[in-house]
């Protein structure tokens, strides 16, 4: 009450109104600025937060951010058996620190300095699917070679910087592609199949597979395949269900419909954190599952140096499969 009574003191004298008048106004904007910081500022933190997890320095859990095309592929890395999700930019590498600020490592130069020379894969040996009318089923590929897979998913998201990025690292990876998520730009996946990825089925809708009919899982299974092998020229012969979700039906389907295997994984990667199904490092025969999101290059270079840690080299899962 003592305040509005100042306030009509102040009012009521004409030299003190002037100034009254500025003082409110200059309250008005420092409240004005002060929220819109906060909204930043918290913004901001969150993207620190998720990036110190990246750095293993940070506590706590990464900010679960949930896409639309991923929710269920993180709930998978989450399940019994994953591992605690896992830096690779540790503080002893400081060869490869994360910016938070963005700059200069997340440059594109800054980029292309991060990822990690490998030696050359060795002649793949095939391995032996088991005969039948289904589709294999495979998380980790039977191998004692030093190799790995990186596998990328979907197809919504398309970071410019990826075609660089794979133009760059010179390693194989294989695109599990959702018909419906690159029909607005099949020409951005053209140029990744140019810098050595290959491009196999994700159903066309990513509809959830397991418990669904015959006839619907072979639209979208058999239709996928049919789409991708029209736009890029090769019929795929490998198969990922959305979700990593599937039943009999679905390997059945995906024998009928012409592909070999259908795929798991055994690591996840997403905002530039690796997450182990089992273990914490990567094994020879490792599948590992990526997206197409806006963090693309972050991911990337998580996978790629996951595998360099490992001692493992970057393979093209195709050549395994015969
Ligand atoms: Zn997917």
């Amino acid at each position: 009450m003592r305040y509005l009574a100042v306030v009509r003191h102040l009012w009521s004298s004409h030299r003190l109104r002037p100034r009254l008048v500025a003082a409110l106004v200059a309250s008005l904007l420092i409240v004005l600025i002060g929220n819109a910081g906060a909204t930043d500022g918290s913004r901001d933190s969150r993207w620190i937060n998720a990036r110190g997890v990246s750095t293993g320095t940070g506590g706590g859990q990464p900010v679960p951010v949930p896409l639309p095309s991923s929710g269920r592929s993180a709930a998978s890395s989450g399940r019994p058996g994953a591992g605690p999700p896992r830096a690779w930019a540790a503080p002893a590498a400081p060869s490869t620190p994360p910016s938070p600020t963005g700059t200069p490592s997340a440059s594109p130069s800054g980029l292309l300095a991060r990822i990690p020379t490998f030696p050359p894969a060795p002649p793949a040996e095939k391995i032996t699917l088991p005969p039948g009318p289904a589709a294999a089923w495979i998380s980790r590929v039977p191998t004692s070679q030093k190799v790995a897979f990186i596998t990328i998913d979907d197809g919504w998201t398309k970071q410019p910087d990826a075609i660089g990025l794979l133009q760059a690292a010179h390693v194989p990876v294989t695109l599990f592609l959702t018909t419906n998520a690159i029909r607005s730009d099949p020409g951005y996946f053209k140029q990744l199949e140019a810098a050595g990825a290959v491009i196999e089925a994700h159903t066309i809708t990513h509809a959830d597979l397991k418990g669904m009919s015959p006839s619907f899982q072979r639209h979208e299974i058999c239709g996928s395949a049919d789409q991708l092998g029209a736009i890029y020229g090769r019929r795929p012969v490998l198969f990922r269900p959305p979700f990593g979700d599937k039943d009999n039906t679905t390997l059945q389907v995906t024998h009928e419909c012409g592909m070999k295997a259908a795929f798991f994984w055994k690591e996840t990667v997403d905002k530039g954190v690796v997450r182990f199904q089992e273990g914490n490092a990567v094994q020879p025969g490792d599948i590992l599952l990526m997206h197409f999101r806006p963090a693309f290059a972050e991911d990337f270079l998580a996978a790629l140096q996951a595998i360099h840690d490992a001692g493992l080299t970057p393979a093209l899962l195709e050549d395994y499969i015969p």
